[in-house]
């Protein structure tokens, strides 16, 4: 056994836990995403079998060659900006999309989840932080983006919002970008649009998952924490 990715799980676990009980939370409502990019199969694997139920890919063509070695036996999340040519890979093999923050790729998605007949789960990316390299929608157009969906995108239900902290903030920083997109997606919630469900937030990752924890995160997206650093 790999014992030092069974160390790194079990002490991720422990902060998902203890990050909980700070405020009062049940940690069953936080899943740990394990991000597997640039992560081979067999350690992919091996994390499985110590207790990984999803795991998330930033590349479509990555998610889609692993997902034929490993198959279903795990939940596969598409994490990160998402080209329109590439939802035709990973249309068949995703759970949840994380990054839809454009209207062209909503209406791809619904092109490609219809053909397939299937409904597809998404998160609305949001820029909280308004910083110029980060991905999403600004937070200011958050709400008309997901009311036009909902009208108009009837195989896309939208589950959810997700964010990243930027890289270089304070710890009180980022904590007020997670707030915000709690804040925002409780203000969405009581619009009721049809077939949207504010049930989701992603956000958080290695070095901020606990603040997003106790700022209400469901889903933390995890990476260099569990398989190490990653070399690019
Ligand atoms: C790589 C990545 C992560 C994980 O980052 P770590 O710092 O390695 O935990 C989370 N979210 C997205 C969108 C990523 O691309």
């Amino acid at each position: 056994m790999n014992i030092d990715l069974f160390d790194n799980i079990e002490n991720v676990k422990s902060k998902i836990e203890n990050a909980s009980k700070r405020v009062g939370r049940d940690s069953k409502e936080v899943l740990l995403l394990a991000v597997t990019k640039t992560v081979d199969t067999d350690i992919i694997n091996e994390a499985i079998s110590m207790g990984i139920v999803a795991v998330g890919e930033n590349k479509p063509q990555e998610l889609t060659r692993k997902f034929d070695e490993i198959g279903p036996i795990v939940k596969w999340h598409q994490i990160g900006t998402l080209q329109t040519n590439k939802v035709k890979y990973i249309i068949e093999k995703v759970d949840l999309i994380h990054s839809l923050d454009r209207f062209v790729l909503a209406e791809e998605i619904e092109k490609r989840a219809s053909a397939i007949d299937r409904e597809v789960e998404c998160l609305v990316q949001v820029n909280i932080s308004g910083e110029e390299s980060k991905h999403g929608l600004p937070k200011e157009e958050a709400i008309d983006f997901i009311r036009s969906c909902s009208e108009k995108y009837h195989r896309i239900k939208i589950v959810g919002l997700m964010t990243m902290a930027p890289f270089d903030a304070s710890e009180a920083g980022i904590r007020d970008v997670f707030s915000e997109l709690k804040k925002l997606s409780e203000d969405i919630s009581v619009l009721n649009f049809e077939n949207v469900e504010m049930r989701e937030l992603s956000m958080g990752m290695s070095n901020d998952f606990e603040i997003a924890i106790e700022e209400g995160a469901t889903i933390v997206r995890v990476g260099s924490m569990i398989f190490g650093d990653r070399k690019y």
